[in-house]
């Protein structure tokens, strides 16, 4: 078993330098997060044992059992699900990159609770690249606004975009997406040049990553293809 997970790694950690490759770019520039939700915590101490260190949960109360479990070992834990406002103080204190800010409520509760703990928090804006009614994020076009509202805010550091196309079955349709965000990323960089931690591209998922990383996606976010089909 633990053989067979470390070919599956080696095997998309193989894929991601590939594609980085052929798009001329440096293969260490990409960041893997391994989106555990739904497996236990032995499943990322296998995985962490693999090789990996940067895992991915969507809900707060599921991830603080595993962060607990495995606190002996040092990952980092990135939040990527959608988060409630008042989940913000554990979000806080124990992801190191919040990938979902889509609203002001929430970005004013997540720099209050960094800010009670003397801490500047990496955040990334969540964008509804696909204008998606089903999907949170904010709107494309009101995307340099919303940033220009919490870019003042103490206790937050705004590294990037993050973003979940529609869903396609193969994924070149999915390039289109990618290319508007990167798109919309290069603008707000230039347009919001005192945003000096301003670099990440957080895109792209298990059936699309390497198409993501065609388009300049700096972190990918890949569960099914590391641990199998969730329940
Ligand atoms: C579940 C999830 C992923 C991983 O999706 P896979 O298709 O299993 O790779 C990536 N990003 C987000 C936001 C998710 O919720």
């Amino acid at each position: 078993m633990q053989l067979e997970f470390k070919a599956r790694i080696d095997n998309i950690l193989n894929r991601i330098s590939k594609a980085a490759r052929a798009a001329g770019r440096d293969p260490s520039d990409i960041t893997l997060v391994a989106v555990s939700k739904t497996f236990p915590a032995e499943t990322v101490a296998a995985a962490n044992d693999a090789g990996l260190d940067t895992f991915g949960e969507n809900y707060v109360q599921e991830a603080l059992k595993k962060i607990e479990a495995l606190s002996g070992r040092s990952i980092h834990w990135h939040f990527i699900g959608h988060l409630q406002s008042n989940k913000a103080k554990a979000a806080v204190k124990h992801f190191q990159l919040i990938h979902s800010i889509d609203r002001m409520t929430l970005a004013k509760a997540v720099a209050k609770e960094a800010k009670k703990n003397r801490k500047v928090q990496p955040v990334l804006v969540q964008v509804n690249i696909g204008r998606e009614k089903t999907k949170s994020g904010v709107d494309p076009d009101k995307t340099a606004s919303f940033i220009h509202e919490i870019c003042g805010l103490d206790g937050i550091e705004i590294r990037g975009l993050m973003a979940i196309p529609p869903y396609t079955r193969n994924p070149e349709d999915a390039r289109p997406y990618f290319k508007a965000l990167a798109r919309l990323f290069e603008k707000i960089r230039k347009e919001f040049s005192e945003l000096s931690g301003f670099s990440e591209l957080s895109m792209g998922m298990s059936g699309d990553f390497e198409v993501a990383i065609e388009e300049g996606a700096t972190i990918v976010r890949i569960g099914t293809a590391i641990f199998g089909e969730r329940r």
